[in-house]
């Protein structure tokens, strides 16, 4: 494993979680989640095939939740983890880490993204598709320019159909604006930006899991991680470097 070298350490997380605790953070991140309506999710997971993407705040009330489980839980979770953050680019067989038989595990504390799938009004939800495929065109042409890597077409073409289950009584669908989306995004900004160091605020979402990775491997050390990783897997299916990694790297909260 390559020497701990990131913006924020590992150690200073944990300092962080237990500031969040004596700060009541969860609560307060709760309370900006319940702006938006409970919707009429029928727990499908077909919105968790990807892992969700989480302000720094969002990734510091989830983490406190993992370091609640029991050991043998937070084990599993790291590893799969940073399993889906090296490979996921290669293959639909991974979902959102956080997914357990059809149930996210994080449910109390599951982000404001995955609360607003459903709600968006369709026009939104196109461009944020079209948005997404242009950002998937991007990385598949830095992986195979920079790297000699052709990400495949079925993982980087993969788009989760909006869903159709938020019907209210009168029939009529229940969506979520951009200006009230942006306000909800703006307050948990905010607390962020409230609580955390400097060098952690960011008015960007990113995944859990390449924010948990970044804990661990430098940002360039981790781009040839995947290298590899996805390479060794598209030579017939090895995961040696992968399954090396996750036996022996200490991978913990
Ligand atoms: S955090 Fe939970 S709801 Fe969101 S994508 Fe992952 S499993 Fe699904």
């Amino acid at each position: 494993m390559q020497t701990v070298d990131t913006k924020v350490t590992l150690a200073e997380v944990g300092e962080l979680v237990e500031e969040a605790r004596e700060e009541r953070i969860a609560r307060r991140v709760d309370r900006i989640y319940q702006q938006v309506p409970a919707n009429s999710c029928e727990r499908c997971a077909e919105y968790c095939f990807n892992a969700a993407q989480v302000h720094p705040i969002e990734f510091l009330n989830i983490y406190d939740a993992l370091l609640a489980m029991p050991e043998l839980t937070q084990a599993r979770l790291a590893k799969r983890l940073i399993e889906y953050e090296l490979l996921h680019m290669a293959t639909l067989d991974l979902t959102c880490p956080f997914l357990e038989r059809d149930e996210c595990i994080v449910d109390e504390r599951m982000p404001l993204e995955c609360r607003l799938f459903g709600l968006y009004p369709k026009g939104d939800y196109a461009a944020i598709q079209v948005e997404s495929r242009s950002a998937n065109e991007q990385l598949a042409m830095f992986y195979a320019r920079n790297h000699r890597v052709l990400l495949p077409e079925e993982v980087m073409l993969h788009e989760v159909e909006q869903c159709q289950n938020n019907v209210q009584a009168d029939g009529k669908a229940l969506i979520v604006g951009d200006r009230e989306r942006q306000h909800v995004h703006s307050q948990l900004f905010a607390l962020g930006e409230q609580f955390l160091p400097e060098e952690w605020q960011s008015s960007d979402e990113a995944s859990f899991t390449s924010q948990y990775a970044e804990l661990f491997f430098d940002a360039d050390d981790l781009v040839e991680l995947k290298v590899k990783v996805i390479k060794e897997y598209q030579s017939g299916g090895k995961r040696k470097t992968l399954d090396k990694l996750l036996s022996t790297s200490g991978l913990k909260f």
